[in-house]
């Protein structure tokens, strides 16, 4: 039988050094879910990355909240984390909550706690940088002193600030897809936002059998359309992965269309999805065209850098 393919798949905002290293450790027989792992936590680390780990975007009060979650395709189990303050690798965190918890998602002062018990590493994760950046669009939103952070929030949000969420899909030698979503969401949103990364079948899904999808950019929109479960359901009742990206890309360019005009998500926005199939095809689809995704397979010296598909 010929040896499963063996892929990294990730958003193109990752650096190659961190896709090629852990290329390297499958080529060594790492597992999925060990590389998926090691990729997200280099990512979390970079303070250049201002939607993920270290160097985020915080919230409206200037606090870093992080968002993470890890999917087994082999065993269908997951584990997530939704705002998570004060840790510096939330993705581990969130492997561990499926790994020794009979529970999928902690949020806030329980997944702290969890962090704690763990042993997990504390990190005070507002870089300089982000603080900064974070006091310029208050000085430009704060009209009277008195405003609430509803007010602040949405005058904030209507110039939407980065979108790089970490998304990494891996298949090893033995034919495991594990995936992995690590973020701080949107920049200066209301405190205790989640967006689509924790939710698994939202921003993350994976079955070995048929699939793994993961999103970036608006996670409200993912959210409503169960966007990355949606697609790994299509390919399981047998669609193509092109065609599965191209309906739910679809479903999500009219919900944002519509949304647009809606008081609380005024501004254009765009949702990408990564998606790789059973069979270890790899493809990406976006409601906005210029976007671009990375891939390497064992064969591969370094990332080939792709561009997306938009339907439109
Ligand atoms: N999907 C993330 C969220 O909505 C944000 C992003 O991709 O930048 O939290």
């Amino acid at each position: 039988m010929a040896s499963a393919p063996i892929i990294v798949l990730a958003n193109a905002e990752i650096r190659d050094e961190f896709i090629m290293e852990g290329m390297q450790r499958l080529r060594r027989g790492a597992s999925a879910g060990d590389v998926a792992e090691f990729i997200a936590c280099a990512v979390e680390d970079d303070p250049e990355e201002h939607t993920v780990g270290y160097g985020g975007w915080p919230n409206i009060l200037g606090e870093v909240e992080l968002d993470a979650s890890f999917m087994d395709g082999a065993t269908l189990r997951a584990g997530a984390v939704a705002g998570l303050k004060g840790f510096r690798h939330p993705i581990s965190v969130a492997r561990q909550v499926m790994l020794r918890l009979p529970h999928v998602l902690l949020a806030g002062e329980g997944a702290a706690r969890f962090a704690i018990e763990i042993g997990a590493e504390r990190r005070d994760m507002l870089s300089p940088e982000a603080r900064a950046a974070w006091q310029q669009r208050i000085a430009e939103v704060v009209q009277h002193e008195e405003e609430d952070a509803i007010t602040l929030t949405v005058r904030a949000l209507v110039e939407r600030r980065g979108s790089d969420t970490m998304n990494v899909i891996v298949r090893d030698g033995v034919g495991d897809i594990c995936s992995a979503v690590s973020t701080s969401g949107i920049a200066w949103k209301y405190p205790g936002r989640v967006g689509d990364s924790p939710l698994i079948g939202a921003g993350n899904y994976c079955a070995n059998r048929y699939g793994a999808a993961t999103c970036m950019g608006l996670g409200e929109a993912a959210i409503r359309v169960g966007a990355a479960a949606q697609a790994v359901m299509l390919m399981r009742l047998g669609w193509s992965l092109e065609a599965a990206g191209r309906e739910v890309v679809c479903q999500l360019s009219t919900l944002l269309g519509e949304s647009n005009a809606a008081d609380h998500m005024r501004r254009a926005d765009w949702v990408r999805i990564l998606l790789m199939d059973a069979a270890g095809n790899v493809g990406a689809f976006a409601t906005r065209p210029g976007l671009s995704y990375k891939v390497q397979t064992a064969d591969d010296p370094w990332p080939i850098t792709r561009e997306v598909v938009c339907p439109a």
